[in-house]
This record gives C-alpha cells, structure tokens and sequence, in this order.
C-alpha cells in the first residue's frame, strides 16, 4: 500500500497533520518512537501546568489571608501532586489516540529512518518493516540543548526540564541556569513550594525576548519574595552540584544547590533523516517556505524542527498549513507569525501577542499602557497587585500591532487580542466588540 502521507513523530504538529488529512479521506501513516503527543503532553506543556496549578494552590492557601481566609495548617503531598499530573498525561494521551482512531491513520510505534526518496515516492523504514508515501511530514521535534559547559555531561546533579518533571520529590534548593521561558516556569513552582529557587541568566534580563516593562513587574515582585536572579552572569562550570559563574563585571560568583536545572533552549532533533539527500537545513532546523515545503518537492517540515517559533500552538497551526498545501486547498493557507500569542505560566501570568517595542522600533506608533487595576473584576481577585497591560497602536493606519500583559488570568484572554493583531483591526474597529463585565478582559476595551 502506498500511503498519501508519511508523518515522523507524534507531537502537537504530527498529530494534527495526521488528524487533519486522514479526516479528508487521505491514507496516513504517522510514527512515534516514544509516546503520542510529544514533548507538550508528556514532558513539556502539559505536565508543567498541572504541577504549576498545584504549586499555585498551595500559594493561594498559604496566602488567603490577604483574602480574610485563615487556613493554618496547610502542607502539600508531592508524591501525590506528581501522581496527579502522570494521570492529567495519560488522559490527554488516550484523547490524542482517539482522535487519530479512524480507518484512513495508521500508527506506527518505533523510531522511523528515510531509507530514500524520489519525487513522487518517499520510503521510510520502522522495526522490520518498509513503508512508502506519496509525501513526507517531518515532525521530529526538538531535545533539551546541553551546552557545553564543563561539568554538565554525567552529572548526577544536573536536571533538564524532563527529569525535572520526572522526579517525585522536590529539591532542597535550586540552581537554575537560563531563564527563558522553562526556566522562570520551573523558578515559579519551586518557589511557590518553597524551594530555595536561585536563577542565572548569561543576558541582561530574564525572558529576554519579552517586553522589558513587564518582565520587570514579575522580576521585581519575584526578588522581593525571596528568589535570586543573577542577570548578565554566565555559568562558567559544574563540579557536582556545585556552579561557577562569571558576572559581565568579572567577577567570579560560586554557588551551591542540590540540583541544578539547566534550561538554556532546545536544539531540532535531525536523527532519522540522513538519507534525505540535499535537505537544506541549518543548525535552528529544516529550512521550509510559507507552505512548510522543505527544498525537496515532497517533503515538509513543521514543529520545533522548523526551529521557527518552539511552541506547540504554532507547531499544529503548521501541520495544518502543510497538509492544506500538500491537498492543493483553495485559498492557499499561510501562517500569521506576526500574531502567535505567547504565555509565560509564571504567577502573575504574562501572556503577548504582536510586535514589542523592541520590535516595532521603525514603525510609527503610539504605546498606551494601563494597570489591570483598571478591571474591576481583577481588582476583586488580585490583592494588591497592580498588574501591566500595554498595547502598540500603528501610529499610520491605527491598527493593533502588538498587546503586552502581566496580570492573572491574561493568558485566558489574550486571544481576543490576536483577533485583532491577526485580523489588522483598527483601534475603531475593536471598540465595537463588547466584552463581559466584570472580566478581567476588559481591560482590552479600557486600554483603546
Ligand atoms: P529560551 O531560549 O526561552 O531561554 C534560554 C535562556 O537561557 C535564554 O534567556 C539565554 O540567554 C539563557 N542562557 C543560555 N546560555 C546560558 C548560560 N550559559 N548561562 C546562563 N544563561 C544562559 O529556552 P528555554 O527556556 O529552554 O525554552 C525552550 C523553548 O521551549 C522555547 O522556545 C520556549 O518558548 C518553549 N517553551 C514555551 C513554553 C510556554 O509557551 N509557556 C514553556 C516552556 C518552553
């Protein structure tokens, strides 16, 4: 049998793709090597959200006394929270094997090898068997980037953000180096469990990619509590679990923690795809045009193996994208990557969409900013928090180019300002849109 689509690993984009064109009667073959869902569901997106929702319970309780709630002997069960979240994976897994549950997908368990190609016919090998496809879908996705620093290899220490979210007790203390987005996620929960939580960040600030005004409410208020971030520091070398660090300054810092997570960014997983012959790839992944067609004629690329933007949302809107193109849909889809709204699960929330100002910096526009005290109903819930929502107005055409938050629950609503940045509303347009009151959504309305 020769199918329509060959599909390598599992994640948010394989089983999309999957999903997608074994739904327009095309026959798939999708393979997995560990378990469906990829990184997101079992050691990635998932998992840290449900350890993070009980990290913030466990805050909330502790600190419900700002709400007039006395709650004094609150303690926590790891083994159990930890348990939950393996159970919260499971679910979301099966639900992912349903979805692919149709007469038109096949899924194949094994790690899956080109064995060759030609224009009209890709062969892929998995276990002992061989299988062709009129197309190719690499969704091979990304690992845990180990850098090379002296001390890291074979260091029992040392966590990346898998077995982090694999052990079943916490650390006594915490180094972590990088904070970036998984870093700050994972200073967050043990912080909130109270763990010792000490970060170093090589960059002048953390999440530096991030609108600076609101990364500095969250670091401001996460110094205050009692976590240490060491900002243009670069970690120089490991012995056990012990760090050395250098400032932009020169001098030579030496910490301690009994575990060190290392969460400096991710690296495309290229394994497998060795007999692709003139793939053009670089070292942040396979080269792919607005259709995710690679420069062989049958084959695509979508996921964090584009190496494009690392996050599941665009890794499925991708999928999608190349399976429309590779069915020749009409009109030709494309990927808005000026409107992918971003969260940071750290407490409060960040979540963006658009351009930042570091972005938009030959572009006329106007900034507007606004505490989220500006919401009645964030008020109500968000005991002395301010809060940041900020948005970038066109100064030329008066169109929404990028929305900023900080400010629990922002990650809920900022879709409603990808409408607009993605759509090119203008400012007139959105004030037309009624939104819930009292929601903390309204401050999307408040702000224009
Ligand atoms: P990242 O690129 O977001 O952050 C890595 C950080 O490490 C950077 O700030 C970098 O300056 C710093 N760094 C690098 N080398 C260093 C060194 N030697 N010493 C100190 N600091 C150093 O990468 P990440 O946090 O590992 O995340 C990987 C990918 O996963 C990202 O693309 C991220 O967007 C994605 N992700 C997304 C979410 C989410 O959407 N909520 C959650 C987790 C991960």
């Amino acid at each position: 049998m020769k199918y329509f689509l060959a599909i390598i690993g599992g994640g948010p984009a394989g089983y999309t793709a999957a999903a997608e064109a074994s739904k327009k009667g095309k026959d798939v073959v999708l393979f997995e090597q560990n378990t469906l869902g990829g990184t997101c569901l079992n050691v990635g997106c998932i998992p840290t959200k449900t350890l993070l929702y009980s990290a913030k319970q466990y805050y909330n309780a502790t600190h419900a006394d700002k709400y007039g709630i006395k709650a004094t002997e609150v303690s926590f069960d790891y083994q159990k929270i930890a348990q939950r979240k393996q159970k919260v994976v499971r679910k979301l897994v099966a639900g992912i094997k349903q979805k692919l549950n149709n007469d038109h997908c096949t899924v194949v368990s094994g790690m899956a090898f080109v064995v060759s190609r030609t224009d009209d016919t890709v062969v892929i090998a998995c276990g002992e068997q061989q299988y062709e496809a009129e197309n190719l879908l690499i969704c091979t996705g990304s690992s845990n980037f180990v850098p090379p620093i002296r001390g890291v290899q074979d260091n029992t220490a040392v966590w990346d953000s898998t077995s982090a979210l694999a052990a079943n007790t916490l650390p006594q203390s915490m180094i972590i180096v990088g904070g970036g987005v998984i870093g700050m996620e994972f200073a967050t929960l043990y912080h909130e469990f109270g763990v010792p939580v000490t970060v170093i960040e090589a960059m002048p600030n953390i999440l530096p990619n991030l609108d600076q005004e609101v990364v500095k409410i969250l670091r401001d208020k996460y110094e205050k509590a009692g976590i240490r971030i060491l900002t243009s520091t670069k970690v120089m070398s490991l012995n056990q679990n012990q760090v050395t660090a250098q400032t932009s300054e020169g001098e030579t810092l030496t910490l301690e923690a009994e575990h060190i997570l290392i969460s400096v960014g991710r690296r495309p997983n290229l394994d497998g795809l060795e007999a692709l012959d003139g793939l053009e790839f670089t070292r942040k992944g396979i080269n792919v045009d607005e259709g995710m067609r690679t420069n062989l004629p049958n084959v695509y690329a979508a996921g964090d193996i584009t190496g494009k933007i690392m996050l599941a949302h665009v890794a499925s809107r991708q999928a999608e994208v190349a399976v429309n193109r590779m069915l020749k849909t009409i009109p030709v889809q494309r990927i808005a990557y000026n409107a992918i709204p971003s969260v940071v699960y750290t407490n409060p929330e960040i979540a963006s969409v658009g351009l930042t100002e570091q972005d938009a910096a030959d572009i006329p526009h106007e900034v507007r900013t606004m505490p989220m005290t500006f919401s009645g109903r964030f008020v109500a819930e968000n005991e002395a928090e301010t809060g940041l929502c900020k948005m970038l107005v066109d100064s030329k055409h008066n169109t929404v180019l990028g929305v900023h938050m900080i400010g629990n629950p922002c990650s809920e609503f900022v879709a409603a300002a990808s409408f607009a940045v993605r759509m090119g509303y203008t400012v007139d347009e959105c004030k037309q849109v009624v939104f819930p009151h009292p929601t903390v959504s309204e401050i999307l309305k408040e702000i224009l």
